[in-house]
């Protein structure tokens, strides 16, 4: 008896020069930051950035400002993207942020589609990808969700008047404890 395997879909990202991880600012939740900072061993401060919030409602009030929290560039790109002989490569693949593994699919209508006006070389393959990407958009949603909330309860409780660095002792905690809860 013979069976039919089918083929693995391809990453268009193998012929690619990685332009989504030059073009974007990487806005990062609660769960990327834990795990980016558990995954190297780095404090968050060492590689985030702050951007000054444009939505009052959502941006972190601490001392410094009215802030997101992104990861930091360098030469124009993201800092954790590495060029070798033309090739380039995410340095951090196995806890990047949900927003890089998402990239450039989302959900509409409950379904799977790809975003408009994509930075890739081809169309993916969304059947193929269906798998893969459905319970990770999924989740990237819930952590968003909680990263919301979080942020809106130091606000409520703190408004401005501590640290960025006390609300990252603040955010990870939360994380630790949900992660833990479950
Ligand atoms: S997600 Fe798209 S733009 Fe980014 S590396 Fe892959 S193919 Fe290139
Ligand atoms: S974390 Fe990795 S995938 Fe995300 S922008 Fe940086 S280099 Fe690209």
């Amino acid at each position: 008896m013979t069976f039919l395997v089918s083929n693995p879909p391809k990453f268009p990202c193998v012929d690619c020069h990685t332009d989504c991880c030059k073009e974007y600012t990487i806005f990062v939740n609660a769960h990327d930051v834990y795990r980016l900072s558990n995954g190297l061993n780095l404090k968050p401060e060492i590689f985030l950035q702050l951007i000054g919030a444009k939505d009052y409602s959502l941006g972190i009030k601490v001392e410094e400002g009215l802030v997101d929290l992104a990861l930091k560039q360098k030469n124009n790109a993201c800092e954790f993207l590495e060029e070798t002989d033309d090739v380039y490569r995410c340095t951090v693949n196995d806890f990047k942020p949900g927003v890089c593994k998402s990239y450039p699919f989302e959900m509409k209508d409950e379904k799977l589609s790809q975003m408009s006006d994509i930075m890739c070389p081809t169309d993916w393959d969304l059947i193929g990808f269906k798998e893969m990407m459905i319970p990770h958009l999924k989740k990237d949603e819930s952590e968003w969700v909680f990263y919301d909330q979080l942020v809106k309860r130091w606000n409520l409780k703190y408004d401005g008047e501590k640290s960025l660095s006390e609300f990252l002792k603040f955010m990870l905690t939360k994380v630790e404890l949900s992660l833990k809860s479950q």
